[in-house]
């Protein structure tokens, strides 16, 4: 049983990313060190100096590409415990394997760097999807747990190729790279240990660097173009997909490679759904100077109607097992808000 605790140092691959980085504050704030594997001296140095007055040390090192071979074998060295959360998040994908091959050569990769270079690491956490687990076929009232895999994606992907829709592109590769990941201990037997986590739609604020709207991650796009007017009543309500909080995800991370039962598991970190109405309603209250944002129906059964309606991605397993707390959805919604309009300055 691996036991990770403060001072240790550990790895977080894609360190530049929107969930990642509030993984990297959560655990220096804890007084963990962290090395952060990014893709340029300016992403690292964007990082460094974000950390610079934290309670545990924060460095990084260069992997371009993840789905090469070897990618981590320098950066894996002297680590305690491993959070690999790179890899593609679009819908943009021509051919399946522009995903594929990042998601699942760099999952693969960084275990085989450890097996290599560093086989006294404790544990690995991944971060999977809620796509690993979803069947997109599946009519609502309809509860996903851990033991539900996506095996519909994988075979768009396989039948259709490129004319596969792109999200299924996305889907599999996630459940596939996660697939390969609980393979390859399987397979080897590894003297450490490994953990997923399955995030449904990550929203809450941004630390990360990002200059500009259209490069904002795929997740946070979504809610930006309701804060913007970009959307009308006839996109409402929108209903049916499961969220949880930036920060509760990045803790989620903490606690899979801190607390000993987590071995071996899957965790859904969702803290139920939300909808367009709920975007839309929020914004108003929030932020009442913004024009153009469509109406919501405030109407509490229509509220009801709306979450009794949507597919749940159970997230009480994180909560019973990990300890992790879900904060409310007005919270999340409104502290998005926030850091949006100061970043973009509007
Ligand atoms: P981001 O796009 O913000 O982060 C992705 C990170 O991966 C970035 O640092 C990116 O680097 C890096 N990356 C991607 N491809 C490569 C590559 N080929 N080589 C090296 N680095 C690469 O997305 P999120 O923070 O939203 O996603 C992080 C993880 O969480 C992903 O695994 C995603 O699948 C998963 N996830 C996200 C959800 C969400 O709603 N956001 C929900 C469920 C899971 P760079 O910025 O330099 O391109």
């Amino acid at each position: 049983m691996p036991a990770i605790k403060p001072g240790s140092l550990v790895l977080v691959t894609g360190a530049s990313g929107y969930i990642s980085s509030h993984t990297v504050e959560a655990f220096l704030d804890q007084g963990y060190n962290v090395r952060g594997t990014v893709r340029s001296t300016s992403k690292g140095e964007y990082l460094a100096n974000l950390f610079k007055d934290k309670k545990g040390k924060f460095e990084y090192a260069i992997v371009e590409d993840i789905g090469k071979d070897g990618a981590f074998d320098e950066a894996v060295k002297g680590v305690d415990g491993v959070a690999h959360m790179a890899s593609p998040f679009h819908f943009n994908a021509e051919e399946p394997e522009e995903l594929f091959t990042p998601a699942i050569q760099g999952t693969v990769g960084v275990l085989e760097s450890l097996k290599k270079n560093n086989p006294n690491v404790q544990r690995v956490v991944v971060t999977s999807s809620v796509a690993s687990v979803m069947d997109s076929n599946m009519k609502p009232p309809h509860t996903f747990t851990e033991k539900d895999w996506n095996v519909v994606s994988p075979k768009e992907c396989e039948e259709q190729g490129k004319n596969a829709s792109g999200q299924a592109k996305y889907r599999a590769s996630k459940a596939l790279a996660e697939r390969a990941f609980w393979k390859f201990f399987s397979d080897n037997k590894p003297p450490f240990d490994g953990v997923a986590i399955n995030p449904p739609l990550v929203l809450g604020p941004i630390i990360h660097q990002c200059d500009s709207p259209e490069s904002l991650n795929t997740s946070v796009a979504v809610y930006y173009s309701w804060l913007k007017g970009e959307k009308t009543e006839k996109d409402l309500p929108a209903g049916g997909m499961n969220y949880v909080d930036v920060r509760d995800t990045a803790l989620a991370h903490l606690l899979a490679l801190t607390v000993p039962e987590a071995s071996g598991e899957r965790f859904i970190t969702g803290n139920g759904p939300v909808s367009g109405n709920e975007y839309v309603l929020e914004i108003a209250r929030d932020f009442p100077d913004l024009k153009n944002i469509p109406k919501g129906n405030d109407d509490a059964s229509f509220r009801k109607k709306l979450n009794t309606e949507a597919i749940i991605h159970d997230g009480s397993k994180a909560t019973r097992v990990l300890g992790l707390k879900y904060r409310p959805v007005e919270e999340t919604l409104k502290e998005m808000g926030q850091s949006l309009r100061e970043r973009f300055n509007f």
